[in-house]
C-alpha cells in the first residue's frame, strides 16, 4: 500500500512523449468519459459503441458514447466534443470524422485539462491530442496488397495481372495510410510490368471514395467498367474495406463480369460470408474488443495519474507534433485461414463451420 500510494509514474515501461500533456495528476475513479464517434460507415463503429458503453460503465466510469450523424458529421462531432467538455469529461476519446476539422474542440478540451485520445483515426493539426490507439494502418495496407497478389497468383499463375485501386474518404487520415502501405506492395510490381492498373488511375486522389460510401464506389466500378473494361480482364481490385469490397463485387456482378480478387478490412459479417462463398477474396480482421480495451486502459491509467503504455512515439506525426501511440497488430483473413482467425469470435466464427 504504502508503495502504490507512492505511484510509480508508468505502468507500461513506456516513457509518455509530449511534455506538454505530462503531469497528469489523476481523477474520480466515477469520472464522465466521452467517446465521440463518427457516423455508421462500418460495422466497426456500430460495435465500438457498444463495447464503450458497457467496458467504461464495468470499469465504474460514467460514460457518454456519441455517434455523429449520417449528413451533418462535422458539425455533429464538433458540438458533440464541446457538450463533453462542458458536461466536466475528463477524458475525451474521438474517432475522428473529419481529421482536419477537430483542432478548435481538441485545444478547448485541453484548455479545460481534459486528455484526448484518437481513436482509430488521427486528429490532424494539434498540439493537444495526448494520445492515439489504432491498428497499425500501413501494416493493414501491407497485408491488403499482399492478399491482391497472393490471390491473383492462385487464380493465374502467371502475369501480367490488371488490377483496379480504391482507397478510403480523403477526410480520414487511414485512407492514405492505407493506400501507402498497399503501395509499398504494389508498386513495385507495377513498376516491373507484372501488374497494370488498368484505368491508370494511380494516385489517391483519383482513386478516393468519399465519406467511405458504399454508392460512390459502386459508381465509380461502374464507369470504370464501362471505360477500360469492355473486353479487358479485370485481375484485382485493391479495396480499402469490407463495406466498398461488397459494393465493387455489387458492381462488377450488375456488369455481368467475372469477380476479380477484391481485398476489404473489418471482417463485417456479410464479407466473412462472402469469402467463405468465395467471392470476397480477404479481409483484415482488426478485433475492435481489443481496441476499445487498448482505449479505456489508457483511461485507467490516466485515471490512477499513470501515463498510459504506448509502443510507437515515430509514425503518426499529425502536422505539428508526433502523437504517442498505441498500435495493435491486424490479421490477415482469407477463407484458408478464416476459422482460425476468427477462433476467439462466437459471431464469426460460427460463419466459418
Ligand atoms: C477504419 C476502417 C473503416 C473505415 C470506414 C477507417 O478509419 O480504420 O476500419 O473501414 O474507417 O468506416
Amino acid at each position: 500500500l504504502a508503495l502504490s500510494a507512492c505511484g510509480s509514474e508508468r505502468e507500461g515501461g513506456e516513457t509518455p512523449a509530449g511534455g506538454a500533456s505530462g503531469g497528469t495528476g489523476g481523477f474520480a475513479a466515477d469520472s464522465l468519459i466521452g467517446v465521440a464517434l463518427p457516423s455508421k460507415t462500418s460495422e466497426n463503429w456500430v460495435l465500438a459503441g457498444d463495447l464503450f458503453t458497457n467496458g467504461l460503465k464495468e470499469a465504474g466510469f460514467t460514460g457518454d458514447v456519441q455517434y455523429a450523424g449520417a449528413s451533418t458529421t462535422v458539425a455533429d462531432q464538433q458540438n458533440q466534443i464541446s457538450s463533453m467538455i462542458t458536461k466536466g469529461a475528463k477524458v475525451i476519446i474521438i474517432g475522428a470524422t473529419d481529421a482536419a476539422q477537430l483542432s478548435a474542440q481538441v485545444d478547448a478540451a485541453h484548455a479545460e485539462g481534459i486528455k484526448v485520445i484518437a481513436y482509430d483515426r488521427l486528429i490532424k493539426g494539434t498540439a493537444n491530442v495526448d494520445y492515439y490507439v489504432a491498428f497499425d494502418n500501413f501494416k493493414v495496407g501491407e497485408l491488403q496488397g499482399q492478399a491482391l497478389l497472393e490471390g491473383m497468383k492462385k487464380k493465374k499463375p502467371n502475369g501480367p495481372y490488371t488490377i483496379e485501386l480504391f482507397s478510403g474518404s480523403s477526410d480520414d487520415n487511414n485512407s492514405g495510410v492505407f493506400f501507402d502501405g498497399a503501395m509499398s506492395v504494389l508498386q513495385p510490381e507495377i513498376d516491373k510490368g507484372n501488374v497494370v492498373v488498368g484505368s491508370g488511375q494511380t494516385q489517391v486522389t483519383q482513386t478516393a471514395t468519399d465519406g467511405w460510401k458504399a454508392e460512390n464506389a459502386q459508381r465509380r466500378m461502374d464507369s470504370l467498367l464501362t471505360s477500360t473494361y469492355g473486353s479487358k480482364t479485370l485481375d484485382g481490385v485493391l479495396s480499402p474495406n469490407d463495406t466498398l469490397a461488397r459494393a465493387i463485387i455489387t458492381s462488377v456482378k450488375g456488369a455481368g463480369k467475372p469477380i476479380p480478387v477484391v481485398t476489404g478490412q473489418d471482417s463485417e459479417v456479410e464479407s466473412v460470408k462472402s469469402i467463405m462463398a468465395g467471392e470476397q477474396y480477404s479481409t483484415i480482421n482488426k478485433d475492435t474488443r481489443n481496441l476499445v480495451k487498448a482505449s479505456i486502459d489508457m483511461v485507467k491509467a490516466l485515471q490512477s495519474g499513470a501515463a498510459p503504455q504506448v509502443n510507437d512515439t515515430t509514425s503518426y506525426n499529425n502536422g505539428v507534433k508526433v502523437v504517442p501511440a498505441y498500435l495493435l497488430p491486424p490479421v490477415i483473413v482469407t477463407k484458408d485461414n478464416a476459422a482460425e482467425a476468427y477462433a476467439n469470435d462466437p459471431t464469426l466464427s460460427a460463419l466459418t463451420k
